[in-house]
């Protein structure tokens, strides 16, 4: 089998090319999970319209596949027990893989569910979550974000309204979680430089954060009221479809 399962999310599994062919070195496939109404060529177009080219650079390219069935189930057996794939869905997106080594490799570092680093000599990698950027409601104190890292008992909470608040809060924002890793001496596994360079580089690509925000929100649109309101199916509009599917 020349394809590692790598990791997955509610809605996508990805795997890791470990073969020989040259053209699939440093590529990952990211296959859809059973039980999603979207399929990837839908994911594929929406990804691929107009709507993202201002942060088109920032992207990593995606090429549309077509699976063998036989290859969805052969991935399904070689991947974790429960994942389950979509075995009705003839695509998957081929993209760069952004590790340069099999994951292993790579020192975990977590400050809590949603601020991850991976260390690797002189390589950081940060991920970091919201990828539900909205605003909360007038009469609400806490922002879902804060609100579900709580419910899940995160010691560390640091609210992600600051990076839909300018180049300043970003900044901020960033500290935060610089003061946590000096707070619990986690310097050694993880370089203040490269925190600092990514702090910068987030404040400097903050049209990058303002793009995203525009994606998931337009005029006039309230997702707490739209969500309140959904009676069925037949109420997911395309925006909504479409701005959920970005969050996968
Ligand atoms: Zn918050």
């Amino acid at each position: 089998m020349d394809w590692e399962f790598l990791t997955k999310g509610s809605a996508n599994a990805v795997y890791r090319y470990c073969g020989k062919d040259s053209r699939l070195e440093g590529k990952v496939l990211r296959v859809r999970l059973k039980g999603n109404t979207i399929r990837t060529r839908e994911v594929y177009e929406y990804l691929s319209s107009s709507l993202f080219d201002a942060i088109r650079h920032y992207m990593l390219q995606i090429q549309l596949v077509s699976l063998d069935r036989q290859l969805i189930k052969k991935l399904e057996e070689f991947s974790p027990q429960g994942v389950q794939l979509d075995t009705g869905d003839p695509e998957a997106l081929l993209m760069d893989n952004v590790f340069k080594g099999p994951l292993s490799e790579y020192k975990l570092v977590k400050l809590n569910k949603y601020i991850v680093f991976y260390v690797k000599d002189e390589e950081v990698l940060f991920e970091f979550k919201p990828k539900w950027l909205y605003k909360p409601p007038k009469s609400f104190s806490t922002c879902r974000n804060c609100a579900q890292a709580k419910m899940k008992n995160q010691s560390f909470v640091n609210c992600c309204l600051p990076l839909i608040n300018g180049k300043e809060q970003t900044e901020q924002w960033f500290q935060r979680i610089i003061d946590e890793i000096q707070r619990l001496g986690l310097e050694k596994e993880i370089p203040l430089n490269s925190c600092r360079s990514g702090s910068s580089l987030l404040a400097d690509l903050y049209n990058v954060i303002q793009a995203l925000f525009r994606l998931q929100n337009k005029p006039g649109f309230d997702i707490h009221s739209v969500l309140k309101e959904l009676k069925g199916a037949s109420d997911v509009d395309n925006f909504l479809l479409l701005s959920m599917t970005l969050k996968d």
